[in-house]
């Protein structure tokens, strides 16, 4: 394997550049080229990052001082989510910090028996909660880079963080950039890609990782790998998008991403340094253009920006939900858009890049005798992935009571339910969901997001845990984290500093460099 080109200069495409030049320079004998059209846009949304973004950016060899400043960044914390249970307004948070204890006790199930007092489940958990009511960053300047006091992603610009990418791989990590237009493709004899035709002439390579948006053109167009939809689980196909700027220029920066539910959809509402990434995103099945943007218009005004949509045209954006059948076929792997996306909920479509940059990096085949055995083992990961992805996402809204309007009612319908979603609910009724429960360390959702999820939106588990010879003492221990989050929630909010004051002080002072 001597040659890698990455088609599409997006943040899959330099995300998986950067991740594979970190890994191999040039002398390792693996050459990469990315080649990038000068005339096709990027998407330009994905703002919203998971924890995972740390650790890549560390080994990439970004200072997170400089991501912050170049990036317009702000560290997330979590999802708040309001009006997804009710609709009435009512609050509740995914925070990235796994509950106190995880790994001893599970507290869920003290917590669900009313053992731990009467406060929300999150809030009795971790102290992460109430530093994010009070709008609290989740370190101080003085922890070093990419450390944390309470774990946290980012929210970022987009068309900044893929200029950083592309200025930092070509510069330090020997990334050769192309820009220009692929016109055509060539094969070899056996079907494998040989070579991408561009205007500025042919670029031959051993693999090919199509990373060109939702044009998909290596696995989709040329190889007509279809798309499995999923409109049929998960409605929602089209998005507006919106960028406004803040009432003023100290105004406070949200330290979640804010996931408000309504009528016809969501609003997600993400905090950069200077302005707000705001969008609708809903069902073409379910609603028209017209009166989203209404909503839309509602939302703005609602929450500070008195103008609404008044000088902001917002981008429509249309997706169908779903993925390909298959990831990695012949010589060519699809990562980012071209391989799926499903709705902006939870923001997964990122990390399953670096994800699957990650696993390129780690198990990329010696030679073209090895790849089929290595696609396989891409293939049947990721599907899993995928699958995971959806069945969470579905839990949002299956767990919903709202009764305002088809879109909500239709999702609870049980044939659009995952029969495998259908049956953990079943069984949750009894248990709670926990660490033991998960197949592997990484996965992207642990079953602590699976509580957050179902205790915030009011699902209840009847345990009977007195029946057992350890109760007595598994309940102290209970007892004891408990009241050690207590004590954490006093001494992180007295001490962590407000969001944007952290942010600017990195700007200005960075944070302290990691020995
Ligand atoms: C509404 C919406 C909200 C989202 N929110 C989030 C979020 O909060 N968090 C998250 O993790 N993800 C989010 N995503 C997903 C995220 O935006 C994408 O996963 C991410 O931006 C990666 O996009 P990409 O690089 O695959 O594609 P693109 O950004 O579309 O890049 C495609 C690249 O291919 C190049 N290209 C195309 N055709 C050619 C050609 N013929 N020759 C040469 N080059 C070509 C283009 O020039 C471009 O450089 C969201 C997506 C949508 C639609």
């Amino acid at each position: 394997m001597k040659h890698i080109v990455i088609l599409g200069g997006g943040t899959a495409g330099w995300l998986t550049a950067a991740v594979l030049a970190a890994e191999f320079d040039p002398d390792s004998g693996v050459n990469i080229t990315l080649i990038e059209s000068p005339s096709t846009p990027t998407i330009g949304v994905g703002e919203g990052t998971w924890p995972s973004m740390r650790s890549t950016l560390l080994k990439i060899g970004i200072s997170e001082t400089e991501f912050i400043s170049t990036c317009s960044a702000t560290l997330k914390q979590g999802t708040r989510f309001t009006s997804w249970t009710y609709g009435n307004g009512e609050t509740y948070y995914h925070p990235f910090t796994l509950p106190h204890g995880y790994t001893e006790i599970n507290l869920a199930e003290y917590w669900s028996q009313g053992l731990l007092g009467d406060s929300t489940f999150a809030d009795s958990v971790t102290p992460q909660f109430s530093v994010c009511e009070a709008g609290l960053a989740p370190k101080q300047i003085n922890v070093p880079e990419y450390a944390y006091t309470l774990n946290y992603g980012y929210h970022l610009d987009a068309g900044k963080f893929a200029a950083l990418l592309s200025q930092h791989a070509t510069a330090h990590l020997g990334v050769k950039h192309v820009s220009a237009d692929v016109t055509a493709v060539t094969s070899h004899p056996n079907g494998d890609i040989a070579a991408l035709e561009t205007d500025q002439g042919p670029i031959s390579a051993d693999l090919f990782v199509d990373c060109s948006g939702f044009r998909s053109l290596l696995l989709g167009q040329h190889y007509e790998v279809p798309v499995a939809t999923m409109d049929h689980v998960l409605f929602n196909d089209r998005a507006l998008a919106v960028q406004v700027p803040y009432s003023s220029p100290d105004a406070a920066i949200a330290t979640t991403t804010r996931a408000t539910a309504h009528r016809t959809g969501w609003f997600w509402d993400i905090g950069l340094q200077h302005r707000r990434g705001v969008g609708a995103v809903f069902s073409s099945q379910h609603s028209g253009v017209a009166e989203v943007e209404a909503d839309l218009d509602d939302y703005l005004k609602a929450t500070g920006h008195k103008g609404g949509l008044a000088k902001h045209a917002p981008r429509l954006i249309e997706f169908t939900p779903g993925y390909r059948k298959s990831f990695w076929h012949r010589n060519c792997l699809a990562i980012g858009l071209s391989a799926g996306f499903i709705e902006p909920l939870e923001a997964s479509a990122l990390v399953l890049v670096e994800l699957s940059a990650r696993f390129l990096a780690d198990q990329l085949p010696r030679d073209r005798r090895q790849m089929d055995t290595v696609s396989k083992r891409f293939n049947a990961e990721f599907t899993e992935r995928w699958a995971q992805i959806i069945e969470f996402l579905k839990l949002h809204y299956v767990l919903s009571r709202r009764e305002d309007s088809a879109y909500w009612k239709d999702h609870r319908r049980e044939a659009t339910i995952p029969t495998a979603l259908s049956e953990k609910l079943s069984d949750w009724h009894f248990r709670s969901p926990w660490h033991r429960d998960e197949r592997r360390v990484d996965e992207m959702f642990p079953a602590a997001s699976y509580q957050y999820v179902l205790y915030g939106m009011d699902f209840k588990t009847e345990i009977n845990l007195s029946n057992r010879r350890s109760a007595p003492a598994k309940l102290k221990h209970a007892e004891r984290l408990a009241g050690e989050v207590k004590n954490q929630r006093a001494q992180f909010t007295g001490r962590l500093p407000p969001h944007r004051g952290l942010i600017e002080q990195a700007k200005h002072q960075g944070f302290a460099r990691r020995t």
